[in-house]
C-alpha cells in the first residue's frame, strides 16, 4: 500500500509491503514522532505553523521561495496573534541563526569523523561551506519561527 508522509510541505508517497514485518516497521516509524505532535513547540516549528494556534502559516511563502526569503506573516492567518512584538523583533533570530551554523558544522566534522577518517579538514570546511549555502534559506526561516517560540505559548481554543 501507499502511505504519504507530509515532511515540510512536500508529500512524498512511501511504498510499504503489506507483510507483517513491515507493518511493525511503519507503526514503529510513526511512535517515533510522538513529540512531534501538535501541541509541542517542535509541531510548530517543524511545520512553520503559527506558534501559539499551531493553524495558520507563519511564513509567506516557502522558505525557498525568492520573492518571499524568510519573510514572516503580519499576523496569524488563523487566530490573528500579531507574530512581532515590537519592531525588529526578529534581530534576535540571528542569534538562533548562529547556534543552527554551530550545530550544522559539528554534525558534519562528528559524521565524517566517525565514518569517514581520512577525509582531509579541506573537505570538511568544504561540505560545511556547502550545506551552509544550500541550507541558508531554510535556516533563515527556521531560526525565526524557534525564535517566536521563544516568546509565543501554544494555546490550543483561542480563537
Ligand atoms: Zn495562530
Amino acid at each position: 500500500m501507499f502511505v504519504s508522509v507530509k515532511f515540510f510541505k512536500f508529500e512524498f508517497l512511501v511504498f510499504f509491503h503489506s507483510t507483517k514485518v513491515n507493518n511493525c516497521l511503519s507503526l514503529n516509524f510513526k511512535n517515533l514522532f510522538f513529540f512531534m505532535k501538535k501541541g509541542t513547540k517542535l509541531y510548530s516549528i517543524m511545520k512553520f505553523r503559527c506558534p501559539v494556534c499551531h493553524e495558520g502559516d507563519f511564513l509567506e511563502g516557502h522558505p525557498y521561495s525568492i520573492k518571499h526569503l524568510g519573510d514572516v506573516r503580519q499576523k496569524c492567518n488563523s487566530c490573528g496573534q500579531p507574530y512581532s512584538k515590537e519592531p525588529g523583533f526578529y534581530f534576535g533570530a540571528m542569534y538562533v541563526a548562529y547556534a543552527l551554523g554551530v550545530a550544522l558544522f559539528v554534525a558534519v566534522w562528528l559524521f565524517t569523523y566517525l565514518f569517514f577518517p581520512s577525509l582531509s579538514s579541506f573537505w570538511n570546511i568544504f561540505i560545511v561551506a556547502l550545506l551552509s549555502l544550500l541550507l541558508a534559506p531554510y535556516f533563515f526561516s527556521l531560526s525565526k519561527i524557534i525564535y517566536a517560540n521563544f516568546f509565543f505559548k501554544y494555546k490550543s481554543n483561542k480563537k
